[in-house]
């Protein structure tokens, strides 16, 4: 059951029902979903909790729609990891990575639009739609058609295949707009006040948002109930980072889990950080950039929840970092070379930045470190393609194996870097 109970300015605290709103009348500020902590402090138990389905779900008293009439196609409850190997290698002795590549669109998404499709069903609407970088494409289109509604899904032109199938394949009236996600945005900002679709990341933005706070139940439970010392998550509208805070804290409010003061560092492409770079100007004043990176999923060059990403830095006493589409690319192969799991870009910048936070010492070795990985990498091939050792190519022969590895062995033993350039001359 819902413990949900009105809409909250964040600005200016003024109150609004539980309706299909996402600004303030008065201010503009943006609105947020508000709970009834005291019935929630008196019923929600981790018994209560431990009953519940493995999704989202299992958290429905933490989140604004009746779980009754979920459109579920099971998002959440996804791996948490204990990784040795790579935190061996950056130097980190209790680090965990949370995979959300597991998911069923394979990136954290299905979280937020589960819970927006849902509500957008209980409004009575019939025609789901989003703005999106890619994965939230993927996500509208499966969510919708499980849902029984139409779906109507705007990307940008030049996004990666992989992406633009993972979201046809459902069926949606797919638009590709020639333009940045920006522009995109402010098209899909037009059309949500024009015609009677929901927007899930516009005009149903706040109960959107809150889908991602489950990212935070998840692994808290799944610590034992125990809170992260520090979490590492990719920001692209600032989103999913504020909500992980307010899911932490939540737990503490709740009783549920103990106090801990988990300091939450974020990460951004260099050729699209205008968070990080307000974060290192000591500024609150985002100055919206042209994104220009290979981490298409985080390019978002006007961030819409930046300020209220940049006071959690500050309230939790994180670091801001952005590394180049270079470290992406060492990021997505250390992850998969290292721990198994083959994440796209967005993840890359994560590891890359958390290369670059324990290098420098601003996470301790000893601390105990969730590393947020949001999608898969099957999704941004393009990306690594050109960058892996390629096949060896041989004949159905046990002699032309033999040669072939014994080349390779002493290609790598001269120390060549063994690239596709250099097998297609062979
Ligand atoms: C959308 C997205 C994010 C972050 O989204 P916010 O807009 O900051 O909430 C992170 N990683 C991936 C893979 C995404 O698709
Ligand atoms: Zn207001």
């Amino acid at each position: 059951m819902s413990y949900a109970s009105h809409l909250r300015c964040r600005e200016c605290g003024r109150h609004y029902p539980l309706e299909p709103l996402h600004v303030c009348e008065f201010c503009f500020g943006p609105l947020e979903v508000a709970y009834d902590y005291q019935a929630l402090g008196r019923h929600l138990t981790r018994a209560r909790i431990e009953q519940g389905p493995l999704t989202v779900w299992r958290y429905a008293d933490l989140l604004p729609a009746d779980s009754e009439q979920a459109v579920d196609i099971g998002a959440g409850f996804t791996p948490l990891l204990p990784c040795h190997n790579l935190g061996e290698e950056l130097g980190l002795r209790r680090l965990y990575v949370k995979n959300d590549c597991a998911n069923p669109t394979w990136s954290f998404k299905d979280r937020v639009v589960t819970v927006a499709t849902t509500k957008a069903r209980e409004f009575g609407f019939d025609t789901l739609a989003c703005a999106s970088t890619g994965n939230l494409a993927n996500s509208v289109a499966a969510h919708a058609a499980r849902g029984g509604m139409q779906a109507l899904v705007f990307i940008p032109a030049d996004l990666e295949q992989g992406k633009v199938v993972g979201a046809a394949i459902y069926g949606p009236t797919l638009v590709a707009v020639d333009g940045s996600y920006d522009e995109v945005n402010r098209l899909c900002s037009e059309l949500a006040d024009k015609y009677p679709w929901a927007f899930v990341n516009i005009n149903i933005r706040p109960y959107y948002a809150e889908g991602s706070k489950t990212l935070a139940y998840e692994v808290v439970e799944q610590l034992g109930w125990r809170a992260p010392d520090h979490c590492i998550v990719p920001l692209a509208s600032g989103s999913l980072f504020t909500k992980i805070w307010k899911g932490i804290k939540e737990m503490a409010w709740l009783g549920l889990v103990d106090w801990t003061h988990t300091r939450m560092s974020g990460a951004q492409p260099q050729g699209c950080s205008p968070i990080v770079g307000a974060w290192e100007h000591q500024s609150f004043d985002i100055r919206p950039v042209r994104p220009n990176t290979i981490a298409k999923s985080l390019a978002i060059g006007n961030p819409a929840d930046g300020y209220y990403a940049l006071k959690v830095l500050e309230h939790s006493g994180g670091f801001g970092v952005a590394v180049t589409d270079e470290e992406v690319v060492q990021g997505m192969k250390l992850l998969a070379e290292a721990e198994g799991i083959f994440a796209e870009t967005a993840g890359g910048v994560v590891v890359a930045g958390l290369r670059r936070l324990a290098g420098q010492g601003s996470i301790g070795r000893d601390e105990l470190v969730v590393a947020f990985i949001t999608g898969a990498g099957l999704k941004t091939q393009e990306a690594v393609l050109d960058k892996l050792t390629p096949p060896l190519r041989i004949a159905p022969h046990v002699s032309s194996f033999e040669e072939a590895i014994a080349h390779r062995r002493e290609a790598v033993a001269a120390g060549a870097e063994v690239r596709p350039s250099r097998s297609k001359q062979r």
